[in-house]
């Protein structure tokens, strides 16, 4: 026999857990499938944290955040959980680096304060970066980190305590879009509801294929790492901002690399923003490249040298979803417009998360959504 519900959503990862949330909590009656077991490890949205921040480059990203951080107070609120931790945000590089520059507009237009300072002050206020002398060094104050895994459960236990159907290692295969419903197809189930939400993560593409579209969505396989230096305390959340480096001298691409304090002895995260591109999640080697890490330390021992030798507790596989413009889509299927699409989170995503299940449920329940989606249309990518 078909369940019947208001809301299906597909996938159960940091947009997904939010949107089955904002859905409940407008007193839908929602069901929300993930394929694996809640909290994997093969997607998107696993980890002790992610950074979130105001300093962006571009003006509507600032706009959203202004919305975003009230959101995520009023979720921690609800769940009797501190999901978001404060440490400052900290963007260093060459001066005239286009994205520094670019970013400094792009607060400065939203009234948001921050500090721009010296090198000799940067280096006596954060003591575990070395910075040359001609860098531009921005600190924000707000900058910080989200518990990722600890957010996903936590829209999650929220959506359940408002009612919410949660069922996991239940993979969608069939998608069936009706005028004014919808049906999916797991093993051996078959569920209907009047909006469908769509979540899936980097299987987005595959998916969507089904209801007639081809989104350009590209699945990248990115490399994590935590280290564990001698002197954990100074890279602890207590002492250590967030931080991102845009510095060019030992690469030419526009990429960059960040990283994260250590929190409950997790190490001291550092990564590249970016990785290989694969076809499909399936096609994934969750195993480690001891390449990615070397490379790193070559940029540690020039910035960070306190971790640049520091023993290596992990190294993970995390995959983003890239879009030509490396902006989200949220938004209406072109075709069914009571089909609702989340994706394309370009590796900075999460900060937004619980922002985007709202937007998500607004655009499902509401037509349309009062916080910035402009960037995000989907007709961008359709002929
Ligand atoms: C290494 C790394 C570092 C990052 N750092 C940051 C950061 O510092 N700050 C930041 O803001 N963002 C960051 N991001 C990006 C952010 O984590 C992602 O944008 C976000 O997690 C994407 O969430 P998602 O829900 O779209 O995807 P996912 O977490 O992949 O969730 C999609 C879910 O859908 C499920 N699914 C797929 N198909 C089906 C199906 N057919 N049936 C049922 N379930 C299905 C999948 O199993 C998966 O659980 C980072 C990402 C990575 C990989």
């Amino acid at each position: 026999m078909t369940e019947t519900f208001d809301a299906i959503v597909i996938g159960a990862g940091a947009m997904g857990s939010a949107a089955s949330y904002y859905m409940s909590k407008r007193g839908q009656k929602a069901l929300l499938l993930e394929q694996f077991e809640l909290d994997h490890r093969n997607g998107s949205s696993y980890g002790h944290s992610r950074i979130i921040r105001y300093c962006y480059d571009r003006s509507e990203y600032v706009e959203l955040a202004k919305d975003n951080y009230p959101l995520w107070f009023a979720a921690q609120e609800e769940l009797g959980e501190t999901l978001y931790i404060k440490t400052g945000g900290f963007d260093f590089g060459p001066a005239d680096d286009d994205r520094l520059t670019d970013t400094l507009a792009a607060i400065n237009a939203h009234n948001i304060e921050y500090e721009l300072l010296s090198v000799e002050e940067a280096q006596y206020r954060f003591p575990q970066f070395r910075l040359n002398a001609d860098f531009q060094v921005l600190y924000q104050a707000d900058g910080g980190f989200i518990k990722a895994s600890k957010a996903v459960l936590g829209h999650i236990t929220l959506a359940k305590r408002r009612g919410a159907t949660v069922k996991d290692r239940t993979a969608v295969e069939r998608i069936r879009i009706k005028p004014d419903s919808v049906e999916v197809d797991t093993d051996g189930e078959t569920y209907s509801a009047g909006t469908l939400i769509v979540t899936a993560g980097s299987w987005t593409k595959s998916l969507l294929a089904q209801t007639g579209i081809d989104l350009p969505l590209v699945p990248l396989r990115c490399q994590l790492n935590f280290l564990m230096p001698d002197d954990m305390a100074a890279y602890d959340a207590a002492n250590c901002p967030v931080w991102r480096a845009h510095v060019r001298e030992l690469f030419s691409s526009p990429i960059y690399i960040y990283g994260l304090p250590s929190i409950d002895n997790s190490g001291f995260k550092i990564a590249w923003h970016g990785g290989q591109p694969l076809s499909h999640p399936s096609e994934t080697d969750y195993s480690p490249d001891d390449d990615n890490v070397q490379s790193l330390r070559e940029f540690m021992r020039a910035h960070i040298p306190g971790v640049a030798d520091a023993a290596l507790r992990e190294s993970r596989i995390c995959l983003y979803t890239n879009t030509p413009d490396e902006h989200f889509i949220i938004d209406r299927h072109p075709e069914h417009s009571h089909v609702v699409i989340g994706a394309g989170f370009s590796g900075h995503g999460f900060k937004f998360s619980t922002i985007i299940g709202k937007m998500l449920t607004d655009i499902a329940l509401d037509g349309g959504t009062p916080h910035q989606d402009r960037l995000f249309k989907i007709s961008r990518f359709l002929n």
